[in-house]
């Protein structure tokens, strides 16, 4: 029987530890702090903002919203970035995703201090990521480690085959296996015969937004499948294509219509070592890591 990898209960372990940290740090007068900016009104956007404010409420450390109008410019953004960097009582800056067209992200995200860069999406912090120096990791690349650690699972010798090379998942996952000793393969679209390459992985990372593109005879059983995908199927066609027969998730797409599927086939988790399930797996720990790399930051800046 596959071990399953609870993103929830793990997530309650390193929230812990973060609230644990907070409270060394009040000792020393120090509250760490959270700057995230919202532009627009994208609902999703907005619950996940809200859920991190709440995040840092739990774990004391302060949170300023900033909720900018829609028509801010470039160049006010640019600003506003500009007097976060300078504040000292702001240690980590969360520009949330996606940001209105008329508004340049990459030059924006440049222009966050690295320091207080707790995406980990700041090109200096990608870059010392993989010159193993100490960055400020993205979280959920970081959360995917966290699991694999947490769980004591094997990673050093391992062959680990991360499908995706996006830089905010497939490429810093595939760096940080690396720096934990793994052997580490990257598979993208231009991949030949990708299920010769996955079938030889002890650790499966899929970060690819295709549902279930990996099927059970792309998995070596025993493996440890880590599916970092979501994907929501809104046809019947598709839902019964993963979930025929099956009585919870029925009732989850009759209520709301869609449910979510992973870029792993769920057929393909039983016969899996272990495996994060999708939805409750690597999802959930995103945010207790921008937490950690919330108070990561507010220490490093002390104590660079
Ligand atoms: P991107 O679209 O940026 O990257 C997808 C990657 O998958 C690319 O490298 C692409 O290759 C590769 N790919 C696409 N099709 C295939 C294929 N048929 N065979 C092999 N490789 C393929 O996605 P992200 O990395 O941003 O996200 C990946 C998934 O993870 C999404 O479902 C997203 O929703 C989810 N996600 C989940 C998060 C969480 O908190 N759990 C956070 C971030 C993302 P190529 O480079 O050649 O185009």
């Amino acid at each position: 029987m596959a071990q399953i990898l609870d993103g929830a209960a793990l997530a309650a372990a390193i929230q812990h530890d973060v609230a644990e940290e907070v409270k060394q740090l009040a000792a020393r007068g120090i509250r760490p702090g959270l700057a995230a900016v919202l532009v627009g009104h994208v609902p999703a956007s907005q619950i996940y903002v809200r859920n991190k404010v709440q995040a840092c409420a739990e774990l004391g450390i302060s949170s300023d919203l900033l909720t900018p109008p829609d028509r801010i410019t470039t160049e006010e953004m640019l600003a506003l970035v500009d007097q976060l960097n300078r504040r000292d009582d702001i240690d980590g800056i969360l520009i949330q995703l996606p940001l209105p067209a008329h508004i340049d992200s990459k030059r924006l995200l440049d222009a966050i201090d690295p320091a207080k860069d707790v995406d980990g999406f700041h090109p200096v912090n990608s870059g010392r990521l993989l010159a193993g120096r100490p960055a400020l990791a993205p979280c959920t690349p970081a959360g995917v480690l966290e699991i694999l650690k947490r769980s004591h699972l094997p990673i050093a010798g391992q062959h680990a085959v991360v499908v995706g090379r996006s830089d905010i998942v497939g490429k810093p996952v595939a760096a940080l296996l690396l720096h934990a000793d793994a052997t580490v393969t990257i598979c993208h679209s231009k991949t030949r015969d990708l299920p010769s390459i996955t079938r030889q992985a002890d650790i499966l990372v899929a970060a690819i937004g295709r549902p279930g593109l990996i099927t059970p005879e792309m998995v070596k059983p025993g493996a440890t499948l880590l599916d970092v995908g979501i994907n929501r199927l809104t046809t019947r066609e598709a839902f019964d294509r993963f979930f025929q027969g099956n009585a919870q998730r029925e009732a989850a797409f009759a209520k709301r219509g869609s449910v979510i599927v992973g870029d792993i086939h769920p057929k393909a988790f039983e016969i899996a070592g272990a495996y994060t399930p999708v939805p409750g797996g690597v999802g959930l720990l995103t945010i207790a890591m921008l937490m950690a790399n919330t108070v990561r930051a507010a220490k490093m800046r002390r104590e660079p």
